[in-house]
């Protein structure tokens, strides 16, 4: 294990349990990488938010953090003195064992015993996270240093933040020491295994699979993927990666080659026999059941909400859903006019009590408020009736008056074959009205929404944030839209 490109790490060693051609790839073609798109992004600055707060825990410290992704030999001489002086705290401790890197968020020494912490920005601990940290105790004790205990630390998912964070209760310590024991003979296999991928003078071998996208979506699919044959069994939408192994095992490679038996359910026949024949699947009965409870005026909604991990106002929870934006369109009758108003939280201050005023009063009298997928809209509206009892009242009667456009798609009363297995409003929206209505916005989709948002509360300069604002409110303004569009072409098919 010399050279730096033979080198491996803790990140690289759980990329090779996933796919040893990812591994490869990424030590030797790294440009052939996915670049990672807004919401990774938001993702890793989160995570080290969250990384920095923990350091609370034990203030002091001394850290170790290399001043680049190349320095690490660096931080390794650093860790090394400090841990020879007996220094009671450092960050980002970095050791290396036969060619195997791992940085470690917390070393703490106390009553003469060292004690591994290792932060997660998240309310659960994973399997990965258990491998992760065998990785880390693996290196960290063969390297020299002998560990009294080992915690993961994470988001305490019951805490409520008071007038200041209380970062003792934000988080909570596990010990996880007899789970890395049980998995040090796993860690020690994989060592091996990467150690021999590496040492490969060409790219594995590995036929795409569900490794492709579990645990994590793969950075390499880009590469991967690319030559695929548009009609492969692996572009068959519906039907889950697992599902589609056991085809491919079966010898059928591609979508035309596919029988239509009882081995398929009724959801997957549909889209089966819709793409073989590229002709939509429409039950007009059902469609005109479903469209004749839809009542005018009608008002098209949409929410958009953020899940900050460290809660910033009082009385939040930890990744608690926080709406921030709606955008509603409005059609008094048939003929009348499509109107639109929309509402978007200023940055930086708790203004729901002003989201729930301004929604009920876009909203008063009756109506049918049609929103695609209800999960959102009324567990935010549920959430905000509890927290704000005073409107309690009319946040139900809005409720009650809500019906969900995903149930016709839901229920296969409709599908085209250009949805591609795909069942979100993007997807059917496309495939219904020939056109991307989004493809004009800089925003993609709901969860870039609300990591756009989430990151402007951490950007002191404002002076971009009327311009990401204004980008956000038209990605609402087009769900709403796409929407109205959609239920005049369900309209229009009965
Ligand atoms: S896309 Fe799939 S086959 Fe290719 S490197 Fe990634 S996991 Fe391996």
């Amino acid at each position: 294990m010399g050279s730096k490109k033979n080198s491996l790490s803790k990140s690289t060693l759980i990329r090779s349990i996933q796919c040893s051609k990812s591994l490869y790839l990424y030590k030797n073609q790294y440009n052939l990488r996915d670049k990672p798109n807004a919401v990774q992004q938001q993702k890793f600055d989160r995570g080290h938010r969250v990384g920095k707060l923990a350091h609370q825990l034990f203030p002091g410290g001394k850290d170790c953090s290399p001043p680049n992704p190349f320095s690490y030999d660096e931080s390794v001489a650093a860790t090394r003195l400090l841990v020879q002086q007996q220094f009671p705290v450092i960050y980002e401790a970095a050791f290396r064992y036969n060619g195997i890197l791992a940085a470690l968020d917390m070393l703490v020494l106390k009553d003469g015993k060292w004690y591994a912490y290792e932060v997660k920005s998240s309310l659960r601990i994973s399997a990965t996270y258990l491998l992760d940290a065998t990785i880390q105790y693996y290196v960290i004790t063969r390297s020299g240093l002998p560990l009294e205990d080992f915690f993961i630390v994470n988001i305490n998912s019951d805490y409520v933040l008071s007038e200041t964070l209380e970062v003792d209760q934000y988080f909570k310590k596990t010990s996880v020491l007899h789970e890395i024991q049980e998995r040090i003979p796993f860690v020690e296999k994989t060592i091996e295994n990467a150690i021999e991928t590496l040492s490969m003078s060409t790219i594995p071998e590995v036929t795409i699979g569900p490794h492709c996208t579990k645990p994590y979506p793969c950075d390499f699919q880009g590469y991967c993927w690319k030559e695929l044959d548009k009609s492969s069994i692996w572009y068959l939408p519906g039907i889950s990666m697992q599902e589609k192994s056991v085809l491919k095992e079966r010898g059928v490679d591609m979508i035309d080659q596919l029988e239509i038996t009882d081995d398929l359910n009724a959801r997957q026949k549909v889209i089966v026999e819709s793409y073989q024949r590229q002709m939509p699947y429409i039950r007009k009965d059902k469609l005109a059941d479903f469209l004749s409870v839809i009542q005018y005026p009608l008002y098209y909604f949409d929410v958009e909400a953020f899940q900050p991990a460290i809660p910033i106002f009082t009385g939040t929870k930890p990744y608690e859903r926080m709406p921030f934006l709606y955008s509603l369109h409005y059609k008094e009758s048939q003929e009348s006019p499509l109107q639109h108003r929309d509402y978007i939280s200023p940055v930086g201050t708790d203004n729901r009590r002003n989201f729930i005023a301004d929604f009920l009063d876009a909203t008063t009298g009756q109506g049918s408020i049609l929103v695609f997928n209800t999960l959102m809209e009324k567990g935010v509206l549920f959430r905000l009736a509890s927290d704000f009892p005073e409107y309690k009242n009319e946040i139900f009667q809005r409720i009650n008056r809500i019906i969900d456009i995903e149930i016709p798609f839901k229920e296969m009363y409709y599908y085209h074959p250009k949805q591609e297995g795909s069942f979100s409003l993007k997807a059917i929206g496309n495939a219904m009205l020939q056109r991307d209505e989004f493809a004009k916005g800089s925003v993609k989709d709901g969860e870039e929404a609300m990591a756009m948002y989430n990151e402007l509360f951490y950007q002191p300069d404002d002076a971009g944030h009327p311009r990401s604002l204004q980008q956000l409110k038209d990605y609402c303004a087009t769900d709403t839209f796409v929407l109205y569009e959609i239920v005049e072409a369900l309209k229009r098919l009965v």
